[in-house]
């Protein structure tokens, strides 16, 4: 028997959740992204998934765009932080991504090039975040140049939300006002929005929004709204319990012995541990389902494996299912934002750090 851990990925959910992007924007494209290997999801099964619902896919490098090319994927494909060298310009335009361009290296190094075919240009404004992008002063003699130009076919302004996410609204409602007003100076097709702005900041939707997690079921909010509170989940981790140890009161488990019984307890192995991605930092009290049963970690994480304590659930044993976030048996579900708050990180860490070692099946 092969070890049970998996990453399931219902890629009916993924569809689910686009749907749900474009009907919190109706008079907006979504552009789906799919970087990080589709945040852990697998990025050519979740593209084949979404083609014939998304008209573009966005991705980190040339390289994970590359990979979509070469397994079919024919729709545009948007590189979010564009060229890192500007040797990668010719197979831009002959592939036919769509580049961002952020910095006046990358505007230099394109006005320069010489290309087999022109190419579109996602413009990047740093409207506050100060990450990516040109400031506000200087945009307006970039698109200028860009648009003059013969190298470029289509011309798109974009920017990065810091906070969308967050009930404090102040820093938003500056980057807000610093995007729209370039627009509008610019008259722009705009791109603003990633995926807690597609939920919840309707004033900032453009001609395209970017929804990244919210397409595998998580919310990116602080708080729920009705919206968020419709996304389902799309990977579900799961294995099984592997050995059981019946223990006295006052016995240590595991590394350093963290954890100590206060009861006579049992605990439960599971075959799934830091070196499949899970977090090391995860605490006692860690929520899991076994059989759908809520319990709680106990222990420090293994490489491969974790422990539970079942003392509650009598009825685990050896090769009870355990759901480490997702869909569990009987209807039950565990919220991966809930583990991510146990470890005091966000969910886009744990979907993203699920290691290439963990199957990933789609059922
Ligand atoms: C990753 C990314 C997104 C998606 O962000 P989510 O918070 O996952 O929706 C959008 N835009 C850019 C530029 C990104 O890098």
């Amino acid at each position: 028997m092969a070890r049970p851990l998996t990453a399931s990925i219902d890629l009916e959910a993924l569809r689910h959740n686009y749907r749900l992007a474009c009907e919190c924007a109706p008079h907006s494209q979504a552009l789906a992204v799919i970087k990080a290997n589709a945040y852990g999801h697998g990025a050519l099964a979740c593209a084949r998934a979404l083609e014939s619902l998304a008209p573009a896919f966005g991705v980190a490098s040339i390289e994970e765009a590359d990979a979509l090319r070469d397994g079919g994927i024919e729709s545009p494909v948007v590189l979010l932080e564009g060229f890192f060298d500007p040797a990668e310009l010719q197979d831009i335009a002959h592939r036919d991504y769509w580049c961002v361009v952020h910095a006046q290296w990358q505007l230099e190094a394109l006005l320069a090039a010489e290309l087999s075919a022109p190419i579109t240009v996602w413009v990047k404004l740093d409207s506050g975040m100060h990450r990516l992008g040109f400031q506000p002063a200087d945009l307006p003699v970039v698109w200028q140049r860009l648009a003059a130009s013969s190298h470029v076919s289509g011309l798109r302004l974009m920017t990065h939300f810091a906070t969308a996410e967050l009930m404090d609204t102040a820093l938003f409602q500056q980057q807000a006002a610093t995007a729209q007003s370039t627009a509008h100076q610019l008259n722009a097709d705009i791109c603003f929005a990633n995926s807690p702005a597609t939920l919840c900041r309707p004033e900032v939707h453009g001609g395209w929004n970017r929804p990244g997690i919210m397409l595998y079921g998580a919310s990116p909010l602080e708080g729920e709204n009705d919206l968020s509170r419709r996304l389902k989940p799309v990977m579900t981790l799961s294995s099984r319990i592997i050995a059981v140890q019946q223990l006295e009161a006052g016995e240590p488990v595991g590394y350093g012995g963290r954890f100590v019984t206060t009861r006579p307890s049992r605990i439960a192995v599971i075959a799934c541990g830091y070196g499949d991605g899970y977090d090391r930092h995860a605490p006692d009290g860690t929520p899991v389902l076994v059989d759908g049963i809520r319990c709680g970690l106990v222990g420090r994480v293994s490489m491969d494996m974790m422990t539970v304590d079942i003392t509650d659930v009598p009825s685990a044993d050896i090769g009870t299912t355990v759901t480490l976030w997702g869909r569990g048996p009987n209807e039950a579900c565990l919220d991966i934002n809930e583990v991510a708050r146990y470890c005091d990180t966000i969910s886009y860490t744990l979907l993203t750090g699920v290691l290439p070692r963990v199957p990933r099946h789609y059922p």
